[in-house]
């Protein structure tokens, strides 16, 4: 999977700083390097992901991929018994309390 990292804060479009990895004063504990909005009070920040992330992200991927393919079968489905046609018309759009 390709990651992309961003030039623009997602929120104010301002331009990344990269930050280098370093060791937080904070908690003392090593982080990998990151960026962040060039706008200190917008915060918003980026991090390249974890091989975990891409693993977990390519498993949604999967599973979204066999939905689609279940979703198309259900639709031939429709197509050739019209009885699927009755049972799954009748909750397509539901109507009631938003
Ligand atoms: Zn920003």
């Amino acid at each position: 999977m390709e990651i992309i990292i961003p030039t623009q804060c997602e929120i104010c479009h301002a331009p990344m700083n990269k930050i280098p990895a370093g060791i937080s004063k904070k908690t003392g504990k090593p982080y990998n390097e990151f960026y962040a909005c060039s706008v200190r009070d917008c915060g918003w920040t980026w991090k390249k992901p974890t091989q975990q992330q891409l693993e977990g992200e390519k498993r949604h991927e999967e599973v979204m991929d066999a939905l689609r393919k279940l979703w198309v079968a259900v639709e031939e489905m429709k197509k050739e018994f019209k009885s699927f046609t009755v049972i799954f018309g009748k909750n397509e759009e539901p109507k009631g309390k938003v």
